[in-house]
């Protein structure tokens, strides 16, 4: 009989992550792929076993405690049901817990990207289990998490910390979710790939080249007003900022740390906000499953 082990599987647009993880959260046959077969196939819980069989053949399936999934989805409060991932084909109002514990005879628990990411992170920083910590994501949207004391926040619904999706006096466009005049319409990757278009720059140039420009400015003040409004409602033990703009040349780090500090009341949280940066570890996903799994039992 071998040890106990969790499959933690991290499913994005791009690339699927996949590994065994130990109780003491040591990652063993680490393996990415791209996430295309995973959209192409029709029968999801098939598709995602015959990732798993290998693992299962080298280290029993009798010794898996738990599959733990890591998705970049809208989910129900139980975690049960997927209702959209926008960048997985066939994830609407998908029940993948229970297509997947029928297929596998395993628990599943899954839980939202940036919560697991969150979960990684706050270990990895050996951040206090107690009080709040937030985590905001600069990717192609802006995407949010909170923990409260050790576990993800998932709100009555399960659709709380849609941080992106708070309303903008004055902002009229139209946003991916439905909405108009939503903040990550500016404060977003997408809004700087379309600066970067108008002034005929690759876009990992902007922040560069273009970091007086009035609209790379816009990007900066809307997300640090996005950042300075979760804080003054939270006030959070700490701030952890991520994805993939904040890695980009010249990110304003800076700048954007200021025009937070700016926009929070004296004497706390201004003087009190802190900030870490997420790690961009590869295995941040699939680990931060499991920690959630563990959270709830497993
Ligand atoms: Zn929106």
């Amino acid at each position: 009989m071998g040890e106990a082990y969790y499959l933690g599987i991290e499913a994005g647009g791009t690339h699927l992550r996949i590994a065994a993880v130990e109780r003491t959260l040591k990652v063993c046959s680490f393996k990415k792929i791209r996430s295309e077969e995973l959209s192409d196939a029709g029968d999801k819980a098939a598709y995602l076993e015959s990732l798993m069989v290998p693992y299962f053949r080298e280290m029993g399936r009798e010794n898996c405690r738990c599959v733990c999934l890591s998705l970049a989805s809208l989910m129900d409060r139980d975690r049960t049901v997927c209702f959209n991932s926008p960048n997985i084909r066939g994830f609407d109002n998908l029940p993948l817990k229970s297509l997947l514990e029928e297929q596998i005879h395993i628990p599943v628990e899954m839980e939202r990207d940036a919560n697991t990411e969150l979960l990684y992170e706050i270990r990895r920083l050996n951040l206090p289990r107690e009080g709040i910590v937030a985590g905001v994501y600069i990717g192609t949207g802006l995407g949010n998490a909170v923990c409260i004391d050790g576990r993800a926040y998932r709100g009555a619904t399960g659709s709380a910390c849609e941080l992106g999706h708070i309303p903008v006096a004055g902002l009229t466009e139209d946003c991916g979710c439905g909405k108009k005049g939503c903040i990550e319409l500016k404060a977003s990757g997408r809004n700087l790939q379309r600066i970067a278009e108008d002034l005929h720059c690759p876009v990992g140039e902007v922040f560069i080249r273009y970091a007086e420009d009035e609209k790379v400015q816009e990007f900066i003040t809307m997300t640090a007003l996005a950042i300075a409004t979760e804080v003054t409602i939270l006030d959070p033990v700490c701030v952890v900022l991520g994805g993939g703009v904040v890695g980009m040349p010249g990110f304003p780090l800076k700048t954007l740390t200021e025009r937070v500090k700016e926009n929070l009341r004296v004497p706390d949280p201004r003087a009190s906000f802190k900030l870490e940066l997420s790690s961009g570890d590869p295995e941040a996903g699939v680990v931060g499953a499991v920690i959630n799994a563990v959270t709830l039992g497993r």
